[in-house]
């Protein structure tokens, strides 16, 4: 089937209504593009879940608290519709700004928990941006499905308690963090690494296996990125459903390793099941 390449709303609510009227599942992976196999593993678990998929790609400059972060983003759209195409995706949704914010657009969206913590604290307002393009996003698609990356595992639980407490009905699927062989994760930022940096990132996975296996070497761990140039942001050991501060060794919680660094001035975040 051919690929429908979207810009608009009104096309996109008249590419879904098409199909919700024939009760045809709708799996939808929001994305800012410049895509890689993290994204496509998601693509690849929506074909399998549901009748049609469709991406979104918007670079969501509301979710920037850095301008040149934004500027500088990774924006490959020709090769996305083409990795897309690729997929057997049903349709992809690009909108430009001014279709999802319009000039006289003055509403916000803030999550008042799990934003004490990890990257609310370093990206002051971060959190807002995304639920509200998210909801924006779930609005115009309104799928039965959507699907996230654990990769960004505070967006994940603050976009299920959006779903939760603002009554969307979508059901919203997790998929693990895609990894290069080397342990990366894959990122869009990654794109944005020198040579150099590409290939002292893979310590970031390391380390984290480390405090996998001694959690009490958190610290030992810390200096042993700071000497390889990293600038840690956060390396933290945090309960999985509320984002609670847990170093205690013998806790029976669900709890992750999350981290945040910065390699030649661009930020990677990640983060591993203990
Ligand atoms: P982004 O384009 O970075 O906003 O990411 C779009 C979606 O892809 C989000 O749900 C991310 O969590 C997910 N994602 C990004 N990188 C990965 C990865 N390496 N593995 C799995 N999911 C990912």
């Amino acid at each position: 089937m051919k690929v429908e390449v979207l810009n608009k709303v009104f096309d996109v609510r008249k590419f879904v209504n098409n199909y919700k009227n024939s009760n045809k599942i709708i799996g939808f992976v929001p994305t800012m593009g410049a895509l890689h196999e993290g994204h496509l593993a998601l693509v690849n678990e929506a074909k399998k879940n549901c009748d049609i998929v469709i991406v979104s790609i918007f670079v969501n400059k509301a979710q920037f608290n850095d301008k040149n972060d934004y500027l500088k983003y990774p924006r490959n759209f020709e090769s996305d519709i083409e990795m897309l195409k690729n997929c057997g995706v049903d349709a992809i949704f690009i909108p430009d700004e001014l279709e999802i914010y319009p000039q006289n657009f003055s509403f916000k969206i803030t999550p008042t928990t799990l934003v004490d913590c990890l990257c609310a604290i370093s990206r002051r307002g971060h959190f807002d941006g995304v639920a509200l393009v998210v909801a924006k996003l779930f609005n115009i698609v309104q799928p039965n499905i959507a699907f996230f990356g654990e990769k960004d595992f505070q967006q994940l639980l603050i976009i299920k308690k959006m779903v939760s407490d603002l009554n969307f009905d979508i059901q919203i699927k997790a998929l693990p963090t895609q990894r290069e062989l080397n342990g990366l994760a894959m990122s869009s930022r990654n794109m944005r690494l020198s040579h150099k940096a590409l290939q002292k990132a893979p310590l970031i996975y390391q380390v984290m296996q480390n405090i996998k296996i001694n959690p009490e070497s958190i610290e030992l761990q810390k200096i042993f990125l700071i000497n390889n140039g990293f600038e840690i942001d956060y390396l933290e050991i945090r309960e999985e459903d509320d984002l609670k501060l847990n170093n205690n060794l013998k806790s029976s919680v669900n709890r992750r390793i999350f981290i945040a660094v910065y390699l030649d001035g661009i930020r990677l975040i990640d983060n591993l099941k203990l």
